[in-house]
C-alpha cells in the first residue's frame, strides 16, 4: 500500500507548517516540489533531508509517467507548491487528477491513498481576517488578462456573495481600475504571513489612491476580496 500526500506549506512564515507537514516530509520516499530552490529553504528551516523532485506547470507527460511509476511502485510521495495548499490555483490538481485517472482501482480497493496534510492558503488567511461575509463566497483563482475579463467584472458587480481573487503585482492597479467602476467594499490584503504584510479596506479608489501615493505598497501577492 502506498500513499501520495497533498502536504500545504508556509505561504511566507516558514512557521507555518503543520507537525504533521513536517514528519510527513520527513518520513516519505520522495517529495515533488513546483520549484526546488523554494521548498529548500523549508527544508533547511525544519531539517527535512528528504530526496526532491521537480513537478509543476510546465512538466511533460514524461515527468507524470515518472511519478506514476514511482506510485505503482509502492513508494509514498508528497506533493508540496511554493505556497499553501497544492491545487488551488497552482499545478497540484492536475497531477491529482492524473493520479485519480490511472489509479482509481487502487484507491477503491484502499491500496492507494492520496491523503491531504492541511495547513495554509492564501485565500482563507485573507478571508479569515477580512471581517466579510463568509457563510457564502465566490473564489475565482487568477482572474484572465484578457478575454473574459470585463464579463467577470459585470459578474462580481451583480454578485449577491463575497467574490475572492489572487492578484499579481502587477495587475492590481489594473483590477483596482476596473473594480472603481462598481460600488462594493474592497479588501486587499498583501504579503500575507511576510515582513511586509498588510491588509487594506475601502472604496476601490481610496485603495488605488494609498497603492498609487505609496508604490512599495504595490509590490508582492496579494489576495483581493470584493463583498457587499
Ligand atoms: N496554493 C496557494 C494557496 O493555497 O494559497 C496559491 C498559489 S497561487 C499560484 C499564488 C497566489 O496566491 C499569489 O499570486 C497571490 O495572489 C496568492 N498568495 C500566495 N501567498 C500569498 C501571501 N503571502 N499573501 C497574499 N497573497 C498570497
Amino acid at each position: 500500500m502506498s500513499t501520495f500526500y497533498i502536504v500545504a506549506t508556509p505561504i511566507g512564515n516558514l512557521e507555518d507548517i503543520t507537525l504533521r507537514a513536517i514528519r510527513i516530509l520527513k518520513e516519505v520516499d520522495l517529495v515533488l516540489c513546483e520549484d526546488t530552490r523554494v521548498t529548500k529553504r523549508l527544508f533547511e528551516r525544519h531539517s527535512i533531508s528528504t530526496a526532491s523532485m521537480s513537478y509543476h506547470a510546465q512538466s511533460g507527460e514524461a515527468k507524470v509517467d515518472l511519478i506514476l511509476e514511482k506510485i505503482e511502485e509502492g513508494k509514498n510521495i508528497a506533493l508540496v507548491t511554493d505556497a499553501g495548499t497544492p491545487g488551488i490555483s497552482d499545478p497540484g490538481s492536475v497531477l491529482v487528477s492524473k493520479v485519480r485517472e490511472k489509479f482509481n482501482d487502487l484507491i477503491l480497493s484502499g491500496d492507494l491513498k492520496i491523503v491531504s496534510i492541511p495547513g495554509p492558503s492564501a485565500l482563507l488567511s485573507a478571508l479569515s481576517i477580512a471581517g466579510v461575509p463568509t457563510h457564502e463566497f465566490v473564489f475565482l483563482g487568477f482572474l484572465p488578462h484578457k478575454k473574459g475579463r470585463e464579463t467577470l467584472f459585470r459578474e462580481i458587480a451583480e454578485s449577491d456573495r463575497t467574490v475572492v481573487f489572487y492578484e499579481s503585482t502587477h495587475r492590481i492597479l489594473k483590477t483596482l481600475e476596473s473594480l472603481k467602476k462598481i460600488n462594493k467594499k474592497v479588501t486587499i490584503a498583501r504579503e500575507l504571513t511576510k515582513i511586509f504584510e498588510e491588509v487594506l479596506q475601502g472604496s476601490a479608489e481610496e485603495i488605488l489612491k494609498i497603492l498609487t501615493d505609496t508604490p512599495e505598497k504595490q509590490r508582492g501577492e496579494f489576495v483581493v476580496i470584493v463583498s457587499n
